[in-house]
């Protein structure tokens, strides 16, 4: 049986690959900072106590020597992470120590004590900042914000490990990838929990930030099936993960209130601009200047062709399925808790 460790498990990404690896037959160790915060993910998988748990901060060194030491994993997937960019420009310093010099922790550890470890490390496409066009593994980084700073040291620094000590460590670009286990501070889980709170009468509207911003969203569920395939490739290598496709946040929230039942149109411009019900005038959405960032990634859109090439990896889920995916979850949650 293979033994894997999984950082940051109680996190969007941590509950589905563990949930992959446990019907894969592995033992799977997950390890999260202490308090029941995250537990709800593991929960509504109905994998709680099937996952061994670990607490661990990745800002302690000899946590995660001590984890090392017990476990002795055969692969490890480094989730850990202060994952909300906008946040980082408010804690750019513990951003750095969590998400730039934690991997360094995790990767000093491994290479002294347990070198033969196949280490995932998760970057992001926030790496390239905006891009007009698909991005490839091989286009230049220009990262804009603390978050993103920090995650291309992590990046780096894990591909120089695997150059210069030869650890088998694999970086995996990830464009957004969403689900119904996405935290409520990123976009689309802020907007679909809003449709269906408003759709059953617990909420008027919500304000959000740049409508124009594009993304290129995938489901959570399939991305972390292209992980688990990098660390089972003979060499290890970067992969991007992406759908190709890219959406703006208005199409988002387009999508989401269509998917709970309504007919939103949009009226007005800038800071002015509102999302309306078309049957009866409310307002659902407005714009606040308090979402915007102080500096925005515009466009994200990557190729994810050598995954497929590789890995045979490639997301099925389309936009408009995602978003009814994670609306309905939503529905369904607030009918059994209202
Ligand atoms: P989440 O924010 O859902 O999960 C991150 C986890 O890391 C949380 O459980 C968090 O715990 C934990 N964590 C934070 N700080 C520490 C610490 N000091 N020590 C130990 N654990 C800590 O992120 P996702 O699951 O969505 O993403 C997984 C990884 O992939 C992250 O590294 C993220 O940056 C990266 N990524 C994700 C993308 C996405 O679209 N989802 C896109 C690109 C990259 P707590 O809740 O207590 O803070
Ligand atoms: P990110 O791509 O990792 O920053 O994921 P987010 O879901 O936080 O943001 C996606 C995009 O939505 C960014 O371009 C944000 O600027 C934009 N956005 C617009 N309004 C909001 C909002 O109210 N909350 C969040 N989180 N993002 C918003």
């Amino acid at each position: 049986m293979k033994k894997a460790l999984i950082t940051g498990v109680r996190g969007q990404d941590g509950a589905y690959l563990s949930q992959l690896l446990l019907s894969k037959g592995y033992e799977v160790y997950g390890a999260d900072r202490s308090g029941d915060s995250g537990l709800w993910r593991l929960r509504e998988l109905g994998i709680e106590g099937r996952v061994k748990e670990i607490s661990l901060d990745i800002l302690e060194l000899t946590n995660i020597m001590d984890m090392f030491e017990k476990i002795r994993p055969d692969e490890v997937y480094n989730f850990a992470a202060l994952s909300f960019s906008q946040l980082s420009f408010d804690q750019p310093i513990l951003t750095a120590e969590v998400n730039a010099v934690g991997v360094a922790r995790m990767l000093e550890v491994i290479r002294k004590i347990h070198p033969s470890a196949r280490f995932f490390q998760a970057s992001t496409a926030e790496l390239f900042g905006s891009a007009a066009s698909p991005r490839k593994e091989t286009d230049q980084f220009h990262p804009k914000s603390p978050y993103a700073v920090a995650k291309l040291y992590a990046h780096w620094l894990t591909v120089n490990c695997r150059e210069a000590y030869g650890l088998h460590a694999s970086c995996g670009i990830l464009f957004n990838h969403e689900s119904p286990l996405r935290g409520e501070e990123f976009l689309t889980r802020k907007i679909t929990l809003a449709a269906a709170r408003i759709k059953k009468g617990l909420q008027e509207k919500t304000a959000v930030g740049n409508l124009d911003a594009r993304r290129d969203w995938g489901y959570a569920k399939e991305y972390v099936e292209g992980m688990w395939l990098m660390l089972q490739q003979p060499k290890a290598g970067d992969y991007i993960l992406a759908t190709g496709q890219t959406h703006s946040v208005r199409e988002f929230i387009t999508a989401a209130f269509t998917a709970a039942g309504f007919k939103l149109e949009w009226k007005g411009h800038g800071l002015e601009e509102k999302g309306v019900d078309a049957k009866t005038g409310r307002v659902f959405i407005e714009v606040s200047k308090d979402f915007y960032r102080p500096a925005e990634v515009e466009v994200l859109q990557g190729d994810a062709a050598k995954a497929k090439a590789a890995l045979g990896w490639a997301p099925e889920t389309k936009f408009e399925e995602l978003v009814s995916i994670m609306v309905e979850a939503e529905i369904k949650r607030l009918e059994v808790k209202p």
